[in-house]
């Protein structure tokens, strides 16, 4: 029962939220598991505690997405340290919303270098040390699927932009045994996205369950794309978002 034994994961933005739940879930499943975090060392090294605390064995690396070297530094060392890698999990992202016209260059660079750029350069980097029956699973949004209120055009356009890159990858890595699936998250509550924040209700009333979801729903499904279980998917997205984008 720990079906993910002797394999080793990265987890982007593992210090918090669903990276965090990822992380957890991945190595109570067995994996080793390497964790980036931006700035905040503290919940970082929680997490590694948990993991630890538990049995498994966990490292937290600085690593902002946005910096093309660190990227690059943090898939080198997490198989520097665990020898191996067989799980690429690129969660870490932001979310800058507002009318689309306001939206200034910067913000327009940062949402794309994290969340598009980012995970294209790690796949890359992961992409010479998998091996059969590895696996890179992206953290999308179902704002992507379904534009249900305005205000969203950057993050969509960074989050649509990871469709594109996980079947693409899915079609070239899968000659040699990897997948690549996409997850997109509805309303989930973090510190991103709290299920008590102003926009909550609008949010959860716009979901199938009239409710927000819980981090370790979405690690679920990663556990399971990343298992056995995903052995025979590759390509796909699937939604973790209570109905939101149906
Ligand atoms: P949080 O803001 O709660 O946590 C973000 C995590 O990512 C933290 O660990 C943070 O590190 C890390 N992070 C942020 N920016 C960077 C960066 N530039 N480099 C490295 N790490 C970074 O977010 P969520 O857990 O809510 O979101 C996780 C993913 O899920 C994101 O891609 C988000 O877009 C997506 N998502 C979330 C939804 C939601 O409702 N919550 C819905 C749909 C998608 P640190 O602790 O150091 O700041």
């Amino acid at each position: 029962d720990r079906p993910l034994a002797g394999k080793v994961a990265l987890v982007t933005g593992g210090s918090r939220g669903i990276g965090a739940a990822i992380a957890l879930r991945l190595a109570a499943d067995g994996a080793a598991v390497a964790l980036t975090y931006r700035s905040r060392a503290e919940a970082a090294e929680q997490v590694v505690k948990e993991i630890e605390g538990a049995g498994g064995s966990a490292w937290a690396v600085p690593a902002d997405s946005g910096d093309a070297e660190a990227v690059w530094s943090s898939v080198a060392g997490a198989v520097d340290r665990f020898g191996r890698l067989d799980i690429l999990v690129n969660n870490a992202g932001v979310g800058v919303l507002g009318p689309f016209e306001q939206l200034s260059l910067e913000d327009i660079d940062r949402v794309l270098r994290t969340n598009v750029r980012a995970p294209f350069l790690a796949a890359q980097a992961a992409a010479a040390h998998l091996t059969e029956g590895g696996r890179i699973i992206s953290i999308g949004s179902c704002m992507a699927e379904r534009v249900a209120f305005p205000g969203g055009s950057l993050y969509a356009t960074s989050k649509a932009a990871l469709s594109g890159l996980t079947r693409t990858l899915a079609r070239e890595l899968g000659p040699r045994g990897i997948t690549a699936n996409l997850v997109t998250p509805g309303p989930i509550d973090t510190d991103m996205n709290p299920a008590d924040g102003e926009s909550a209700p609008l949010q959860a009333g716009l979901t199938a369950l009239g409710a927000y979801g819980r981090a370790a729903d979405v690690a679920a499904t990663v556990a399971h794309l990343a298992g056995e279980g995903g052995r025979y998917i590759t390509g796909a997205s699937l939604a973790v978002d209570g109905g939101f984008a149906i």
